[in-house]
């Protein structure tokens, strides 16, 4: 770029006020913008130029040197003797993505970032590269293990995990204190640098700022630079009572956070629930086994059954079979959403003794003979069935 008008170039006229100049640019910039050309080198070009025409017409000073020695009192060759008499030195120019950000999320124009989304759809953070250099932070999972009675009544747990931070030391700029960020020299800026391999040319990303194409002065010393420390974070997760294997609670911007202002990710806690020795949990109720004796069983009575948070009794009538289920109301889970309660089932077990003592045995042995035919509800239906096996 020898001689160029940055008049020209931006399409104003040699009196345009600072807000006119504003808008030329503007109107330029999306145009040429490399989101908007993906893959066109004019483009590209084109967006830089116009990026370095507005930074120097936007600054009364340079604007003034520009109009007395033109483009040459810019270049670094040129600075010398002209450059001094327009004050010692510009302090560089700036990556044209950055003029473009500075342009377009607000200071000054009233419309805030907005207008950068508007343009180009963005949802959150910055994907592209050269559309910014924001990186949105990763999420995280952390596996949490709760017992079936925490489960049930809910509660409160500290989790600590590891995760990157922004840098206290920088507050994840990445730059020392006092220091900037400049143009990476390695891409000047494309984030991008191009490598010949034999007839091939490819696109790499530049190593040294890492696609970012600006690159701190003198990194922060506490995260070398990249803005961002591992550190151990702790984090109250509040439990809802009827939490399942596999509910997933969302804690927003607790996961990991961005890179260049880039939102924090989010943290999600999938919930295991331990196996619990007595109770099965099937939906809002809980199941659960009861051994009976078979004498208990036959002549009925009372028995204390295990409930999740105490105990509780239960009738057992008469002549209970095995797999009888009885339900006792409300002594289940809660409903996650709701106020309702599940019911906890007790399915019951006979049990019969495997050994006899000799006095047990007589006694037993009178009592069948004493029942002789008596009725035995489940065993009639059975030979009834079974009637011509036996034929
Ligand atoms: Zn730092
Ligand atoms: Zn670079």
């Amino acid at each position: 770029m020898a001689t160029h008008d940055y008049y020209k170039l931006l399409g104003v006229e040699k009196n345009v006020s600072a807000d006119e100049l504003k808008k030329a640019y503007r109107k330029l910039a999306v145009k040429y913008h490399p989101d908007k050309n993906p893959g066109s080198k004019e483009a590209e070009e084109k967006f830089k130029e116009i990026a370095h025409a507005y930074e120097i017409l936007s600054d009364a000073q340079k604007r003034a040197a520009y109009d007395r020695y033109g483009a040459e009192a810019f270049q670094p060759g040129g600075m010398g003797s002209r450059g001094a008499a327009a004050g010692q030195g510009f302090g560089g120019f700036h990556d044209p993505f950055d003029v473009f950000r500075e342009v377009f999320s607000g200071g000054g124009g009233g419309n805030g970032g907005g207008i950068f989304e508007d343009l180009f759809g963005g949802g959150r953070g910055g994907g592209g590269r050269g559309s910014s250099s924001a990186q949105e932070g990763s999420d995280l999972r952390y596996d949490l293990e709760i017992t079936l009675e925490e489960a049930a009544l809910g509660i409160e747990k500290e989790i600590a995990y590891r995760r990157a931070a922004e840098c206290s030391g920088c507050n994840g700029s990445g730059a020392a204190a006092g220091s900037s960020r400049t143009t990476c020299p390695t891409c000047g800026g494309r984030g991008q640098v191009v490598s010949s391999r034999g007839f091939f040319s490819v696109r790499q990303t530049c190593h040294t700022c890492r696609g970012n194409g600006s690159v701190v002065e003198k990194p922060c010393t506490k995260c070398k630079g990249e803005g961002r420390t591992m550190e151990e974070h702790r984090l109250k997760v509040r439990i809802p009572a009827g939490v399942y294997t596999g509910s997933k609670l969302r804690s927003a911007g607790s996961g990991e956070a961005g890179v260049g202002g880039g939102a924090a990710g989010d943290l999600y806690v999938l919930i295991q629930i331990k196996e619990h020795a007595i109770f099965e949990r099937e939906g809002e109720d809980l199941l659960c086994e009861l051994p009976v004796k078979y004498t208990l069983a036959a002549l009925g009575g009372t028995v204390e059954v295990p409930t999740l948070h105490s105990k509780a009794s239960l009738k057992i009538p008469a002549g209970t079979q095995s797999g009888t289920i009885f339900r006792l109301k409300g002594h289940g889970m809660p409903h996650l959403r709701g106020h309702a309660i599940g019911d906890q089932l007790i399915r019951v077990e006979i049990e019969v003794p495997k050994k006899l003592t000799a006095e047990q045995r007589e006694k037993l042995e009178a009592f069948a003979i004493a029942c002789g035919d008596a009725e035995a509800p489940i065993a009639e239906g059975f030979l009834k069935k079974a009637k011509r096996f036996f034929d």
